[in-house]
Parts: structure tokens; C-alpha cells; sequence
């Protein structure tokens, strides 16, 4: 059986559709779907996915069958645009595009054009009766190929046409006339010859299979490498290989190519957005050599911009354009990036995919969706990728800041950023990588900087409009970006900006607002942004519909607002060490680390008793009635103790202390292995009064709080680190008798519970036992990562980049979940925990709670909550709606395959 490689597109042959987007590509397989629905798509055959694995697979050669299928396609394109490729009197041209299951922006270069040689040009005159238009396609179509297929440095060819500008007082492209191109086209082709040492192929299917295999080879290069990379896309996925036949955009006044959103992807708001030129041709609107004009009179007035737009300009193929937008919305039921030629008055669609947007479109145009009846509120919580919300959780400029502001240029993607100007993108890495935040200052961008805008904080062009490359990655990566901001002279040689009469060099300090375009020199000052309607309203559905509750790590009173207001419903861990490092405290805790005998220690830890109360009691007024866990004194005693010798003469000298004792006693704590030492729970072995004290404190704290609010407390108290269940009894047996004297001496009591925190395997594996002295279990999964995959959280970063480099660990398992190995030690504790005490309560609060991947896992596992971070509470709330949406879709398909069987 032969396979088949190649599927046509086209009102005539049409063999592809939208769900074969793996096999054709998301450009192909929209095509398809475009010619599908009825619309003016240019006629063109698909080369699958699959022969790019196939390419790989056996060295760079084709299926033996490919080439005849080519053949057999490319006559059908023929037929049904009545053109002969390669015919001197009426040649078919072709344009050569790739197109991956997902787009990779810029990854992968267009040959527009092809099937152009000294003979054909003669024929495209004849039929278009314009001989510059024939010439100005022949040299772009050289140029083209000469940079994309034979490597032939771009700069050169527009060297050529710079030096024949000069000669020839051409102040612009457009003042060159048809003898003009023509002997640029010669010179293009003397260049080509220089370079290569082999002549220009003039060879219509030479040309056509040297573009096929150009297509084919970018998927291997590097800058698609690192896209992929950074974006989670196997290399095995391939691309496919479009040939279509072309149409002009640049045949006249009556001639137009544009790209376009069906409403803002930057607000979301619903209006035709989009850019269009005149007699121009493919790229020519995203390239920044000439500045594009608004589609709709609206854009263009909102962007204050007086050249016509196109509805003004070509007001029926306007409508035809409006039409076929209106279409695609109610057809995809999804926000369309669509690209359109006209050639003499006709219009032709080129692509449509899923609009790239920032986070505020996505989550307008979602609530806008449902409201206008497109989609549910169960698509519109899954179409909002619980990452990006990060984008609108962080803060904008302060309007009442001092701005020095030096410029203005695009908004091309929201958010304030500041820090040191870099100009290239590997300085923007190296820097990154030490912590600094930089931003990005180029003319424009390509996809070589791919890295650089990554590790940016934000991105700065001089060239470039609102569907630049800078905009459109920018967008996507959810970097702020001002594009265009043309006053800037941007000189990466000399790393030198100048505007105006001021000079902003290398390592100097820029923010940039990319919500509103402003440029300013030094650091603005930048506040929270206030969420928007739409933001409450996914956020009310999404809580609607997720079983898992979200609560927020925080000990400061700050940190516990935050979480409030983001929706966290309660603390899942306070960590009560933070509250010893305040200066006024700091010398208690380490006259208690110094004591000598339980008596000295018990002096130290009264003193501390009313401070921890306070901070206890002003937690639970915030959190007034939801549950907060407390976990009791963690980490090893050094970490408090004072390292510099001038601390340390000091805090002797207050103490009271010799120097001597205090350096011996330094000796005395000094660890080894600190991470698996004296710690957590074994402090409260040893030193059980450092748990009693804090044990008093939470009571006395909750039962003020509960007075104060009127709201009852319910603390929940968390012992660290347990890895046997009698750590656990002794030491609940301990809080329980601070418990019961408290309420004693107060005469009232209330209602807490005790447990632990699973963070060591033992633990899990014996889940059953600790379960029996548990009222519940919180997965500490940074630990339990750590002691899991016996690798130091601190001192991974040497090694864990080369590991996921190389797919031993797919992901850092520090930010997502390990889910084959410390997953399945939860999953274990789950089950054996319930087992012996079915109202376990159980959640996680490792940093893992804030990732949507790990939530995920948790709603598989079926926990009770996640608690992470503040600011990630909201991305916590729309992860587990979509994880509980997505899970009751996968029981309801197997119970359904299930009765079918
Ligand atoms: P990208 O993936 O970079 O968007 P495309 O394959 O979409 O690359 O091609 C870029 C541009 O080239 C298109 O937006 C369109 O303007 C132009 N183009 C592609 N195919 C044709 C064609 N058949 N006729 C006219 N222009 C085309
Ligand atoms: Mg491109
Ligand atoms: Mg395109």
C-alpha cells in the first residue's frame, strides 16, 4: 500500500479539513477548512507532517512516491487556475510556506513567487500588461530564495538595491521603475553567482523542490530549536510544506495584502483589528519597511492616525473582509489571526489560525464569548491558560510617579518593565541568568532573538508596527513590549541609544509601558493593577466549578491580605519561622538557641510568647474564620544564629555571654547536613518547650482573634518533618495539653485539629500508621521532592538545567510536580491515610500548589486543596476548575466507551 503524502486545498480539490491538523499543519489544515466553508482561497496541495519525520528518519531523502504526487497535485492547481508552471505564456506562480501542528511565529520563511525566470517574467508581463509589477515580483522572488534557500545573507540584496538608489536618485522602492528591477534582478543574479560559485536555478521545479527541502531543513535549525524548546513542542511533531498559487497584492492601486484579528488581542475588545498596505506584497506589513494603514476608520482614529483605512480606502472588499471575519468568529467560535491579498478588487484568504492574545484579551473575549451565546462557561474556563494570568497579577506604572519619559511608540504588549538596557540577545541571557532584569532594546527583532526576549523583561523596537515580530512574540511570551518607537536611533555596535540630544548607553536603566507606549529613562515606580470585571467574573465561574479548594502560603499580614483579595479560601501554611527574624525578636530566639539548660531556654521563650500571640492573633482576624495551618518551627537552629563576627561580638555582648561560649556553641550547631539534621520535628523531640511555647501562642492568638471577630478560629496546627508516627503522639500529645490548659485558664474553649506534613518518604510509606495520630496530612512537596529524588533544592541549579536538557526529568521538578515519583508517594499516603482515617483532610503547600500541571495532579489524586503563593491564587482557582472540567470529560468518555464495549 502506498501512502499519501500530499492533500490537496481549493474550491476544486479539497481533501483536508480543520481536525487534520496534525497530518497538514495548522496553516494547511485551515486552508482546507477556509476553501471548506466556502471562502476565496488561492488553490494548493499540502505535503504532510509526516514526510518531514520520514525526511529525518532516512537521511534527508523522500518517500519514493512523494515526487509523483507533487506532480499529480501540482496539476490540479494548474487546472484549476488555468496556468501552466514554468510556461513562458501563462506560468502558474507559487508561493512555498511551512506550516507546524502549532504556529511558531517567524520560525519557518515564505518563498512568494516562485516559478519566476527569464522566460515566465516575460509571460506574467504580458498577462498583467505592467512590466515594473513582473520585474518588482521577479526580483523579490530572487531575493527571497536567494536568502532563504540558498543562504545568500539578506543584507547583500538590499545592498544592491541601495547602491542602485543612490546611482539612479531613487529616494524609495516605489521610484523604481521596470528597468530598474530588471537590472537589479541581473545584479541579484551576479551576486547569487559570487557567492555560490553556481548560477541561479532557473529551473521551475528545481526551484520548487529546493524550496520544498528549505522548508523542511529550517524545522532543524537552531532558533526553531529553542522555540520549540521554550515552548514545549516535540521535534518529532514536523512540518508540513504548503504550495499554493500565488495572487498579487502588488499588481496596483487596486491591489492590497493585510493582516488582521478579529478583535484586539491586546484588550480583547470586539472590533476588526488589523493593518493592510497598498499595492504591496506578503510581508511587507509585518517587515516594518513601510508603515502599514488601520483596516477600520475606528482603529485608525483610536490609534490617531490620518491615512485612509481600508474600510475608507476599498470600501466593498472592505465588507467582503468584515463578511468573512464574521464567518470564521461564528465558525472557529474563536478570536481569528487572519491573513488576506486583494488583487484588482478580489479578495483572497491566505491563513486564519487561533489569534495569539494577551492574557486581558484572552479573558475578555472569553466572558464577551459566552455573553454573546458563542461558547459555554466551561469553554470559556478552559480556552484562558491559567499561566498567563500572571500577566495581569503583576504591576503597572504608578500614575502618580515622576516619569522622565524620553519617547513614545507602540503599545504593542501591556505591562510596565524595567531594567538595564541590553542590545543583544545574548547579553539579555547572560544577564538574566545573573538576576538582573533587562530589557531588550532593538530596531527590530527576528526569530534569532528568540532567547534574548525570553529572558527579557521587556522589549523595546525602533522599527516595527502592532504585528511586528517583537509585538507578536512579546504577546505571546507575555513580555511588555514597546514596538516602533521610531526617535530612537538604537546603535547595537557602539551600544548607544540616542534621542533627541540624550544618550542612553548599555547598562543604563529604561522602564517601558507597554500599555501605553511611553519610553522613560531610570526606574518608575509601579503598582498592582486593579483586575478587571471580566477577571471576576471567569474567576466566580471558575470557582463554580472546582471541587478542590485554593488557600495561600503567607505569614505576614500582607501576604495574608493579598490572598484574600486574590480568593485564597484560607492559609494552607504559615510558616512561623519567618516571624523569628524581626530585629526585636531576633535576640530572644538566639538567647533561647544559647541557653544552657531548659530553665534559660524557658526564659528566652517568654519573652517570645507575646509576640508570636500577636502575630498569631492578627493572622486569624485577617483570615477571620477560615482555616489556617500553622506549622510549628522548621528549619535547623544555625540558620538564626549570627554569622559575621561583628554580629557576633554583639549579640554576646547583650547576651551577656562570653565570647568564647558563643563560639563554641556555634561549633556545638554546626551541621553537616543541615537539610537532614536537627530540624523540624526533632527540635520539638528535643526542646519540647519551643512547641509548647508556639502551641500557647496559637491558642491564646486564636481564641483573641475568635473574641475580636466574632468569627470562630479554627486552627489547624502542623508538625514538621515527621517521618515516624510516634514523633507525631508524643508531640500531639504535648500540643493537646497546652490546649486543654489554655482553655483552662481562659474558660472557653475551641475547635482545632493536628497534623503533619508529609515530606519524607518514610512518611508516606507508612502513611497508614502516622494517619492514626492525624487529623491531616499537607503535602510538603519541596521537600518531599528533595528527599524523593535525593537532590538539594539549593544546589540543583548547577545540574538540573542539563537534565531537563537532556529529558532525564521532562520538567524542573522543583516548579511541576514529579509526578511519576513523588506523585505516586502522595498518591500511596492518599490511599493508606484513608484507610485507616476516611476524614483525612489532605492538601499540598509546596510550591507546586501555584502550578497548573501539578493542580492537575491533585485533582487526579483527589486532594482536599492546594495552597501556593498569594499571587498565584487566582491561577490555582482557574487550573483546578480546569482540572475538574477536564477530569468529569474523561470519566464521562470512559463510562460511554465502557458501555459501548
Ligand atoms: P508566516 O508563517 O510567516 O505567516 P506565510 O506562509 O503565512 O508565513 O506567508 C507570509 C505571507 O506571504 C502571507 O501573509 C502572505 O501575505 C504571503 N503569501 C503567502 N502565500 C501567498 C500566496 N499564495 N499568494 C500571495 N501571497 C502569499
Ligand atoms: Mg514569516
Ligand atoms: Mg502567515
Amino acid at each position: 500500500m502506498t501512502s499519501k503524502w500530499v492533500y490537496s486545498f481549493g474550491k476544486d480539490n479539497n481533501e483536508g479539513d480543520a481536525t487534520m491538523r496534525n497530518l497538514l499543519g495548522g496553516k494547511g489544515s485551515n486552508l482546507a477548512e477556509m476553501a471548506g466553508l466556502g471562502l476565496p482561497v488561492p488553490p494548493g496541495f499540502t505535503i504532510t507532517t509526516e514526510v518531514c519525520g520520514a525526511y529525518y528518519d532516512n537521511g534527508q531523502n523522500y518517500p519514493q512516491e512523494l515526487s509523483a504526487q507533487v506532480e499529480e497535485a501540482l496539476a490540479r492547481v494548474e487546472a484549476s487556475v488555468d496556468a501552466r508552471f514554468g510556461d513562458a505564456d501563462n506560468p502558474l506562480l507559487l508561493s512555498v510556506r511551512s506550516g507546524a501542528r502549532v504556529s511558531m511565529p517567524g520560525m519557518m520563511d515564505t518563498v512568494l513567487n516562485l516559478g519566476l525566470n527569464d522566460d515566465t517574467v516575460k509571460g506574467l508581463e504580458a498577462q498583467s500588461g505592467d512590466a515594473r509589477f513582473a520585474w518588482d515580483s521577479y526580483r523579490r522572488f530572487v531575493q527571497m530564495y536567494g536568502d532563504v534557500v540558498l543562504g545568500v545573507d539578506h543584507h547583500e540584496f538590499e545592498d544592491v538595491i541601495d547602491t542602485y538608489k543612490r546611482d539612479n536618485n531613487c529616494a524609495q522602492d516605489t521610484d523604481i521603475t521596470a528597468e530598474g528591477w530588471k537590472f537589479v534582478v541581473g545584479e541579484y543574479k551576479a551576486l547569487v553567482q559570487q557567492t555560490l560559485g553556481k548560477p541561479f536555478p532557473n529551473d521551475p521545479k528545481e526551484q520548487l523542490w529546493g524550496a520544498i527541502s528549505a522548508v523542511f531543513g529550517s524545522w532543524m535549525v537552531p532558533r526553531a530549536i529553542t522555540y520549540r524548546k521554550i515552548n514545549e513542542i516535540p521535534g518529532s511533531w514536523g512540518t508540513a510544506v504548503n504550495v499554493q498559487a500565488m495572487v498579487f497584492g502588488n499588481m496596483g492601486d487596486s491591489c492590497a495584502t493585510g493582516v488582521a484579528f478579529t478583535r484586539d488581542p491586546s484588550t480583547g475588545e470586539n472590533y476588526f483589528y488589523g493593518e493592510y498596505l497598498i499595492n504591496a506584497q506578503g510581508e511587507d506589513v509585518v517587515a516594518g519597511i513601510r508603515t502599514p494603514q488601520s483596516l477600520t476608520q475606528y482603529g485608525r482614529e483610536r490609534e490617531g492616525c490620518d491615512m485612509p483605512s481600508m474600510e475608507e480606502a476599498m470600501p466593498a472588499v472592505f465588507a467582503q473582509l468584515d463578511d468573512v471575519r464574521s464567518k470564521l468568529e461564528s465558525h472557529y467560535r474563536d478570536m481569528q489571526d487572519i491573513e488576506f491579498t486583494v488583487q484588482n478588487d478580489k479578495l483572497f484568504m491566505l491563513q486564519t489560525r487561533a489569534g495569539k492574545r494577551t492574557a486581558k484579551a484572552a479573558l475578555k473575549c472569553a466572558v464577551d464569548m459566552v455573553e454573546e451565546g458563542l461558547i459555554s462557561q466551561e469553554e470559556a474556563l478552559l480556552r484562558v491558560d491559567p499561566q498567563s494570568l500572571d500577566q495581569l497579577l503583576h504591576p503597572t506604572l504608578d500614575p502618580n510617579a515622576v516619569k522622565d519619559v524620553v519617547t513614545r511608540g507602540l503599545p504593542a504588549s501591556p505591562g510596565a518593565g524595567c531594567g538595564q538596557v541590553v542590545f543583544t540577545s545574548e547579553a539579555a541571557e547572560v544577564k538574566a541568568h545573573a538576576g538582573e532584569s533587562v530589557i531588550l532594546c532593538r530596531q527590530e527583532t527576528s526569530p534569532e532573538d528568540i532567547a534574548g526576549m525570553h529572558a527579557a523583561t521587556g522589549i523595546l523596537t525602533s522599527r516595527g508596527g502592532m504585528t511586528s515580530h517583537a509585538a507578536v512574540v512579546a504577546r505571546g511570551m507575555g513580555r511588555c513590549c514597546v514596538a516602533g518607537a521610531g526617535d530612537l536611533h538604537i546603535d547595537a555596535k557602539n551600544k548607544l541609544i540616542r534621542v533627541g540630544d540624550r544618550e542612553i548607553r548599555e547598562g543604563d536603566i529604561l522602564t517601558i509601558d507597554g500599555s501605553t507606549g511611553e519610553v522613560m529613562v531610570g526606574l518608575v515606580d509601579t503598582i498592582q493593577p486593579e483586575l478587571s470585571g471580566e477577571f471576576g467574573v471567569l474567576m466566580g465561574w471558575a470557582d463554580e466549578r472546582r471541587r478542590m479548594k485554593v488557600r495561600a502560603n503567607a505569614e505576614t499580614p500582607l501576604d495574608a491580605k493579598t490572598a484574600r483579595d486574590f480568593g485564597a479560601e484560607g492559609i494552607g501554611l504559615c510558616r512561623t519561622e519567618h516571624m523569628f527574624f524581626e530585629p526585636a525578636r531576633i535576640q530572644s530566639v538566639r538567647e533561647m538557641i544559647f541557653a544552657n539548660d531548659e530553665g534559660e531556654r524557658r526564659v528566652a521563650l517568654d519573652k517570645l510568647l507575646p509576640e508570636q500571640r500577636s502575630d498569631f492573633a492578627g493572622l486569624f482576624e485577617i483570615m477571620s474564620g477560615l482555616p489556617v495551618t500553622v506549622r510549628l518551627l522548621d528549619p535547623p537552629l544555625h540558620e538564626f544564629l549570627p554569622h559575621e563576627q561583628a554580629d557576633i561580638d554583639q549579640f554576646a555582648q547583650s547576651a551577656g555571654i562570653s565570647g568564647e561560649d558563643v563560639a563554641r556553641r556555634l561549633g556545638e550547631l554546626h551541621e553537616s547536613n543541615p537539610m537532614l539534621g536537627h530540624r523540624g520535628c526533632r527540635l520539638g523531640i528535643t526542646y519540647p518547650e519551643i512547641y509548647e511555647m508556639q502551641a500557647r501562642a496559637i491558642f491564646e492568638g486564636a481564641l483573641e482573634a475568635t473574641v475580636r471577630t466574632g468569627a470562630a478560629v479554627q486552627p489547624e496546627i502542623m508538625i514538621p518533618l515527621v517521618g515516624a508516627v510516634k514523633e507525631l503522639e508524643i508531640l500531639r500529645t504535648k500540643v493537646e495539653a497546652i490546649a486543654e490548659q489554655v482553655f483552662a485558664e481562659k474558660g472557653t474553649t475551641l475547635e482545632y485539629t493536628v497534623g503533619t506534613m508529609i515530606e519524607l518518604p518514610r512518611a508516606a510509606l507508612t502513611a497508614d500508621e502516622i494517619a492514626g495520630a492525624a487529623d491531616f496530612f499537607s503535602f510538603g512537596t519541596n521537600d518531599l521532592t528533595q528527599t524523593t529524588l535525593g537532590m538539594s533544592r539549593d544546589d540543583a541549579a548547577n545540574f538540573l538545567p542539563v537534565y531537563v536538557d537532556q529529558g532525564v526529568y521532562e520538567r524542573d521538578p522543583f516548579s511541576s510536580l514529579d509526578t511519576n515519583g513523588v506523585g505516586r508517594l502522595i498518591e500511596l499516603a492518599k490511599v493508606a491515610g484513608r484507610s485507616v482515617n476516611e476524614g483525612l483532610k489532605l492538601g499540598i503547600c509546596g510550591e507546586h500548589g501555584g502550578d497548573p500541571a501539578s493542580v492537575t495532579f491533585c485533582e487526579h489524586v483527589g486532594l482536599d486543596y492546594v495552597s501556593c503563593s498569594p499571587y498565584r491564587v487566582p491561577i490555582a482557582r482557574l487550573a483546578a476548575a480546569q482540572a475538574s472540567i477536564s477530569l468529569e470529560r474523561s470519566e464521562a468518555r470512559g463510562a460511554k466507551a465502557k458501555k459501548v464495549a
